[in-house]
């Protein structure tokens, strides 16, 4: 769109170099005079049409808390999100656009087409976590249900997908309402399992980007806990990290504790095997090169004086890039199944390593369109309440959309979520706020929706209506 660049063209182009510089034949100050014209126009429009999209959101804000409260007293587990997607697709279909449902399982997308243009794509995830929620909030979460293990479980939008879920209603019926105000194809999509890292894979395979249309970019939110609603947060390139979980089974020998001697001891060959691994960051991956090996989990044994048969660990492996990722699952290979051999057990003893399928790659966010967006949150937000965010280790399946073969450009971008009071009163008391997933996080939820509707307007409307522009 031509606000931010019509701005810089008058700063440039305009004021100093046709007023300042050297005298100016009339024809040439004529042209220079009417191109500031021009600009200085069409940032009149601009500043009219973000005024207005303010004013809408203020409008709509009693119908998007309600929706809110609603999404987030009643949560469902990933890959159970059916009433939400139900809920979803019902909200997207009264804004206006044409609504697809179970798509790679609850998933739904919803198409609005205004024309000649770009398509972008937008989108928001729908799952909540077995956490029991402890905030007290009077519209907080009593829920319970079976999660795919049978067990009955408390649930919550500790994440803040129910934040999204909204924010992306609230930017549904605005752009509907303001569809004078840009071309193209608005496509918006709600996708189930996140926090399991499979529904964006789930609706890629289920033909996403063929029984609809390939996107020319892709952009997403995801609240923050630590930022204060009204802020917004932005990392160009790699944001979050691949994420692989790991199990081993340890074999050992087992037999009586008081005659170690005729075993092969599991939990000794387990500590050891735990401590080699240390080894793979340390000493193997380059020291600017981001990785993480932890151990979470570790079971094995009965009783005191019996050495088990086998130990069972489970471990989160993150990186950025494939070759690093590629370098730590095999060296965790190598390194089991050597400690396994250094301890004298035989072929059919070696330990067994399974990278589990529910890998979530890392995401890579478009450098270029995400500094494009930042523009946007600057001049929509005001100066200083867009910031720059340090890439996590963290995992998020957005990364997906750009990894297809029509590499599809993407970003996803940090909303801030937590009330001024609470950042400034964490600062002072150094201490530490709720993070995602914690029973305590309640966001702030006024400025977080009004914001994340906002911003999300002013990215899309950048996205379609500059899109020719920025080719
Ligand atoms: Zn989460
Ligand atoms: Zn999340």
């Amino acid at each position: 769109m031509a606000t931010i660049d019509s701005v810089e063209y008058f700063n440039a182009n305009g004021a100093r170099g046709c007023l300042l510089s050297q005298p100016m034949k009339p024809i040439r100050m004529l042209v220079c005079l009417l191109a500031a014209l021009v600009t200085v126009e069409s940032f009149a429009a601009t500043e009219v049409l973000k005024a207005d999209v303010r004013k809408r959101v203020a409008g709509d804000y009693d119908y998007l808390i309600d929706l809110y409260r609603h999404l987030h007293a009643n949560p469902e587990l990933s890959y159970m999100e059916k009433e939400t997607a139900r809920r979803m697709g019902d909200e997207l279909q009264k804004a206006g656009f044409k609504v697809s449902r179970n798509i790679g399982g609850h998933g739904v997308v919803a198409l609005l087409r205004n024309g000649k243009g770009p398509t972008i794509m937008f989108r928001c995830d729908l799952d909540a976590l077995p956490v029991k929620e402890a905030t007290g909030l009077s519209f907080a979460s009593k829920r319970r249900m079976k999660d795919g293990a049978g067990n009955e479980v408390f649930t919550m939008h500790a994440c803040g997908h129910d934040i999204h879920m909204t924010s992306l209603v609230g930017t549904a019926r605005l752009m509907a309402a303001i569809k004078d105000q840009w071309k193209g194809t608005l496509m918006l999509i709600a996708q189930p399992a996140e926090e399991r890292g499979g529904g964006a894979r789930a609706m890629l395979a289920d033909g996403l980007f063929e029984k609809f249309p390939v996107p020319d970019k892709a952009i997403a939110l995801h609240v923050h806990s630590s930022m204060a609603a009204g802020t917004i947060g932005y990392t160009p390139g790699f944001a979050l990290a691949n994420v692989d979980s790991v199990d081993i089974k340890i074999f050992g020998m087992g037999g009586h504790g008081a005659y170690p001697h005729a075993t092969k001891d599991p939990i000794v060959l387990a500590a050891q095997t735990i401590l080699a691994l240390q080894t793979i960051v340390s000493r193997e991956i380059a020291p600017i090169e981001p990785a993480v090996v932890t151990v979470g989990s570790i079971h094995g044994g009965t009783k005191h004086n019996v050495i088990p048969g086998e130990v069972d660990l489970q471990l989160t492996v993150r990186s950025y890039s494939d070759a690093t990722r590629e370098q730590l699952l095999n060296a965790i290979r190598r390194i089991a199944k050597g400690q396994a051999i250094a301890a004298g057990l035989p072929e059919d003893k070696m330990p067994i390593v399974q990278v589990k399928d529910e890998y979530t790659p890392a995401t890579y966010n478009n450098p270029e369109l995400t500094l494009r967006l930042r523009n946007v949150f600057d001049d929509w937000l005001g100066k200083g309440m867009a910031m720059e965010r340090q890439p996590q280790m963290g995992g998020e399946d957005f990364g997906e959309y750009g990894r297809t073969d029509h590499k599809v450009p993407i970003c996803i971008f940090w909303l801030g979520a937590v009330s001024r009071n609470s950042v400034m009163q964490s600062i002072k008391a150094g201490k530490s706020l709720p993070s995602l997933h914690s029973p305590l996080f309640a966001p702030d939820a006024e400025p977080t929706i009004k914001t994340g509707v906002a911003t999300s307007v002013g990215a899309l409307l950048e996205l379609l209506n500059g899109f020719a522009h920025a080719q």
